[in-house]
């Protein structure tokens, strides 16, 4: 079977080396791709907001799966243009993306299916925002109800930061994206992720997972993509990870069925471990990046079998194993990033930085240039291994980042600080 993946990060690399290894592929194609998943798949020149020249590409190139990486295709609803065309496409439909595109949404709901999420209120104009801030009080959470590639989201210490973030978002900072705003209860606890595949009726839990989402050592300084991920998280004990799936998966899944939206795909649920449970802070309606880098890593099966599982709704006569060895993934930036970066430095060291089976570097913003691999966009380089336990893992991973010459890039030191700590 031929396949079309589409998307340029960590994420996707991850998902072009998984794929490379399935039984059932005939060629891989990427786009837009980086330097490499051009070692595992022929890129094309294809602009992925066209739908139409997407389908014809497929219908050429006799494609029988697309996979979609990213959230924007989804939103944009390039998954229901493929499947009109009669093409499989592993993701939601635009209608069942808007639980990642729609913060107001995925609040309603959790309201429908009585999930467990913070309190909140949501608001058209900034008058009545201003209004329900002063009689909450803070710590708060402020909200641009759509994509704002992780920047619509200003968790307020105090009153005045709250409104100053309301304003900002009525004041069209995030274009159509915030005007309207979602405000929430501050939850306390410990932050996971948690996947499962979903074919619309069944669902196949995956794995659980801990990402860093500020840019230094001892998380501090501005939020990022993410610096680094390892997979499973301790925090998601057993009994947790059957409380999110009973009473926040499986009700959210039943929910979207019943609205005529069923959710096919990956459902990666943002989750506060709270005095009182995990609570849903957010999903989002593909892999994470990088948490997908550290998954993959783990991941036994055929992922092109499990992804057809959910796009052919047989999911339920499916299982999924997964090495019990952690995975943690390093990820290097360059040097200014999330703020302003430069382009084009060299990167050296690449061919031999991963010495073993259980180490590969996947490449983020990378591409070629006569020859050389160059730095081309913000997050660089995901360094990710997997070990006998977390801190084997980390080790291995911090070694193969030491065998790679950039510098103009930087990286965090402590990437799985808390599950390490808290094992020793
Ligand atoms: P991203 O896609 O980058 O994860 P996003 O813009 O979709 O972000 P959220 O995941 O909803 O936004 O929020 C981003 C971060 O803000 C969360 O990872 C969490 O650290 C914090 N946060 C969000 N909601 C709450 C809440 N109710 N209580 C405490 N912290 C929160």
């Amino acid at each position: 079977m031929n396949i079309l993946l589409l998307g340029s990060g960590g994420r996707e690399h991850a998902l072009a080396w998984a794929i490379s290894a399935s039984p059932l592929l005939g060629t891989l194609y990427a786009a837009p791709g980086n330097a490499g998943i051009a070692d595992l798949a022929e890129i094309v020149d294809l602009d992925v907001s066209d739908h139409p020249a997407v389908v014809s590409f497929c219908k050429d190139k006799d494609i029988g799966l697309v996979v979609v990486g990213p959230e924007a295709p989804l939103v944009a609803g390039l998954v229901d243009d493929l499947e009109t065309a009669g093409i499989k496409a592993f993701g939601p439909s635009k209608a069942a993306a808007q639980l990642e595109g729609s913060k107001a949404f995925t609040k309603s709901i959790c309201d429908i299916a009585n999930i467990p999420t913070a309190k909140y209120g949501r608001f058209d104009t900034a008058e009545a925002a201003r209004v329900y801030v002063k009689r909450t009080g803070a710590p708060i959470v402020v909200k641009a109800d759509g994509l704002a590639a992780g920047k619509g989201v200003v968790v307020a210490q105090t009153e005045a930061e709250a409104i100053a973030a309301i304003d900002s978002c009525f004041d069209g900072q995030f274009g159509e994206a915030g005007a309207l705003v979602v405000i929430e209860e501050f939850l306390e606890g410990e932050e996971a992720s948690f996947f499962v595949l979903s074919d619309g009726k069944n669902i196949l839990p995956l794995a659980t997972a801990q990402d860093h989402k500020r840019a230094f050592d001892g998380d501090q300084g501005p939020n990022t993509g993410g610096m680094g991920a390892y997979s499973p998280a301790a925090v998601m004990t057993g009994e947790r990870v059957e409380a999110v799936i009973e009473q926040i998966i499986k009700p959210t899944v039943s929910a979207m069925a019943e609205r005529g939206t069923h959710f096919k795909g990956v459902l990666y649920a943002g989750l506060m471990i709270t005095e009182d449970g995990p609570k849903l802070i957010e999903y989002n309606t593909r892999f994470g990046d990088p948490e997908c880098q550290v998954l993959m890593m783990r991941l036994k099966d055929d992922i092109v079998t499990l992804m057809l599982g959910a796009v052919d709704g047989t999911l339920d006569r499916m299982s999924v194993r997964w090495h019990a060895e952690p995975a943690l993934t390093v990820v290097m930036a360059a040097k200014g990033y999330p703020g302003s970066y430069g382009k084009g430095t060299e990167i050296q060291g690449l061919e031999s930085a991963a010495p073993g089976p259980n180490v590969e570097v996947f490449h983020a913003g990378t591409r070629r240039d006569d020859g050389r691999v160059v730095a081309n966009g913000g997050r660089v380089l995901n360094v990710t291994a997997r070990g006998p336990s977390l801190k084997q893992a980390r080790d291995l991973a911090y070694a193969a980042v030491s065998n790679i010459t950039w510098p103009d890039g930087f990286y965090r030191t402590d990437i799985g600080w808390r599950d390490i700590e808290r094992s020793s």
